[in-house]
């Protein structure tokens, strides 16, 4: 099987430097939130080209400390995406405010900046972009809606550390970004991990309080906050990894321009870079209204195509109940029935790369009227 992701060959590349930093955090006695949380925030802060970052548990906890950081809650409108992981819009659900949701372009899967445009209402106080598959979203766009009207932008960046628009990381341009450590991200850690990013002294001091019961001083209190520390362990790991990841994303964009090569003509829609984009390819997704075919021939070339996402937040069960109906989103649910990701790590071997491409041609070849 050629899988969508394959983990061990990076640890593998690394075992004796991860095993060493493991091997000394367990010595260190020193757990949760130590010196390798701080230089690991300090070292993510300079990549990103962002003042602060702070480390938490998880992508999903950076969204909703991001959220609570800028004091959005209840009667609070945050525009976002339909075509995302449920995370994005379970963020804003759990600190009771109101996904508003906005659809895509097509062409790059992140959320369409005149669909924004109409959505905006008087209680809307976040637009929320998800850099998608590591494409960034259109920011510069995005800024200018949102600032010209007092709101403010987070980005949801799990999908895409190293992406950059004109040069810069995405991350560093709205007000707050969100990071995930996942295993299966870009940067991934042996377990869940997070960040938060910003340019803003007050964000970042906030976080670090709501990520600690709420305490600035240790057992003094000043509001409700979480459980959210990452734990020196995941952090080691990641320092470990983060002078690589530079690398892997060059390996990724690699993959895919060989992808690209490959597959044209084949009958299948290739994604697309915005000009001034470097998009790091978490991903690799095609598009084509005969979808379920071609996935179902990967598998029996013993190939892993997956479907992100099947279904849109806004036609999840989740939300059965606030009135939204199919139709509602329409590039967002057609991206649904018709997208498809290619096997992408930075490991994936040439000869691998070459049976991906061979077996969407063969496809083709034979479900396609010439
Ligand atoms: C993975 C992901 C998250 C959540 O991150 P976790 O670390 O798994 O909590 C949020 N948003 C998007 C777009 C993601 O891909």
């Amino acid at each position: 099987m050629i899988p969508i992701t394959r983990l061990d060959g990076q640890y593998a590349s690394l075992q004796r430097e991860i095993d060493a930093a493991v091997l000394r955090v367990l010595a260190s006695g020193r757990f949760v939130l130590g010196t390798n949380v701080e230089a690991l925030e300090y070292e993510l802060a300079q990549y990103l080209g962002c003042r602060h970052a702070v480390a938490v548990n998880s992508g999903t906890d950076a969204l909703v400390l991001a959220l609570r950081a800028i004091d959005i809650g209840p009667g609070d409108e945050v525009i976002t995406t339909p075509f995302t992981f449920f995370a994005t819009a379970e963020a804003i659900e759990a600190v009771g405010a109101t996904p508003v949701f906005a659809d895509i372009d097509p062409q790059t899967y992140t959320i369409d900046p005149r669909s924004v445009a109409a959505a905006i209402g008087p209680r809307t106080r976040v637009i929320l972009p998800v850099h998608l598959y590591g494409n960034p979203a259109d920011m510069g766009e995005l800024t200018a809606l949102a600032r010209a009207r007092g709101i403010a932008v987070v980005e949801d960046c799990a999908q895409a550390i190293g992406a950059e628009i004109n040069g810069q990381r995405v991350g560093s341009i709205g007000d707050v970004a969100c990071f995930s450590f996942f295993p299966s991200k870009n940067l991934g850690a042996c377990g869940d991990g997070g960040m938060v990013a910003t340019q803003h002294a007050d964000i970042a001091q906030r976080v670090r309080s709501l990520r600690a019961h709420g305490a600035e001083t240790k057992y003094y209190h000043d509001e409700f906050g979480f459980n959210s520390r990452l734990d020196e362990i995941q952090a080691a790991i990641l320092r470990v990894k983060l002078p690589h990841l530079e690398g892997w994303i060059q390996a990724r964009r690699r993959i895919a321009a060989r992808y690209r090569d490959g597959l044209a003509g084949a009958g299948v829609v290739l994604p697309v870079e915005r000009s001034g984009t470097r998009c790091v390819y978490h991903q690799f997704t095609v598009r084509t209204d005969r979808r379920d075919a071609l996935r179902d021939s990967l598998w029996a070339a013993g190939i892993e195509g997956v479907v992100y996402y099947p279904v849109p937040l806004h036609l999840q069960r989740a939300f059965r109940d606030r009135g939204f109906r199919v139709g509602m989103f329409p590039a967002a649910e057609s991206a649904a029935n018709q997208a498809l990701s290619l096997p992408m790590f930075p490991e994936l071997p040439h000869v691998e790369q070459d049976a991906v491409v061979d077996a969407v041609r063969v496809w083709a070849a034979t479900a396609l009227p010439a």
